[in-house]
């Protein structure tokens, strides 16, 4: 079954298959995706910044040319599980930080399998709604960070400097940016 807990950008889509996951426990945190620009921003716009900041300290997130990616760890959470290498977010119960933390593809992301056991053939209000929202998301989140990136290289040819006023400028460009390219209405 799939539910949608539709929040514009914070949007969550949720499937009960993700809880026995055909790809193992950590299921699809065994390969996070990486913190775009758009994310960054909307993490700082919503009171991320020292988390932020702290994170890259510990070198659990780090810096690309692109944003930031999460670092991959191996360990299991239970003697009886296997050893996957997988996000350093993952936890024994799933991801341990709040929604507003993460990469907006974790909270949108649905793979296929998901929407065949949501009954999307067979004609789920649900998961249509659910296919409608990812694919609006997603080309929001892709557009914001296009204009974000070409921002950044205006703004800092020299390359982003990972602190409190750079993160800072880039919640709010975020911000504006939301406002100035809105998300489709996701129903
Ligand atoms: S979205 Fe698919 S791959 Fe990811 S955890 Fe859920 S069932 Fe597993
Ligand atoms: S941040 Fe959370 S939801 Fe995203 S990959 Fe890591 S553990 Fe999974």
């Amino acid at each position: 079954m799939i539910r949608l807990e539709v929040l514009g950008p914070h949007t969550q889509l949720l499937s009960t298959l993700c809880a026995k996951c055909p790809q193992g426990p950590a299921g699809c945190c065994k390969a996070p995706p990486e913190v775009d620009w758009s994310d960054v921003g909307r993490i700082v716009a919503g009171g991320g910044r020292d988390f932020v900041l702290a994170r890259i300290a510990a070198k659990e997130l780090i810096p690309t040319e692109r944003g930031l990616v999460i670092r991959r760890v191996k360990r299991r959470e239970a003697k009886t599980e296997p050893m996957e290498r997988k996000c350093v977010f993952h936890g024994a119960l799933g991801c341990t930080i709040r929604p507003g933390l993460r990469p907006a593809t974790c909270n949108y992301f649905l793979c296929e399998d998901t929407f065949v056991e949501g009954g999307e053939r067979k004609g789920e209000a649900n998961a249509a709604r659910a296919r409608q929202a990812h694919g609006a998301l997603r080309a929001a989140y892709e557009q914001w960070d296009a204009e974000l990136s070409a921002q950044i290289a205006v703004k800092y040819p020299e390359g982003a400097s990972w602190n409190a006023e750079f993160l800072d400028w880039l919640g709010e460009a975020f911000v504006e940016l939301e406002a100035s390219l809105p998300l489709a209405p996701l129903g």
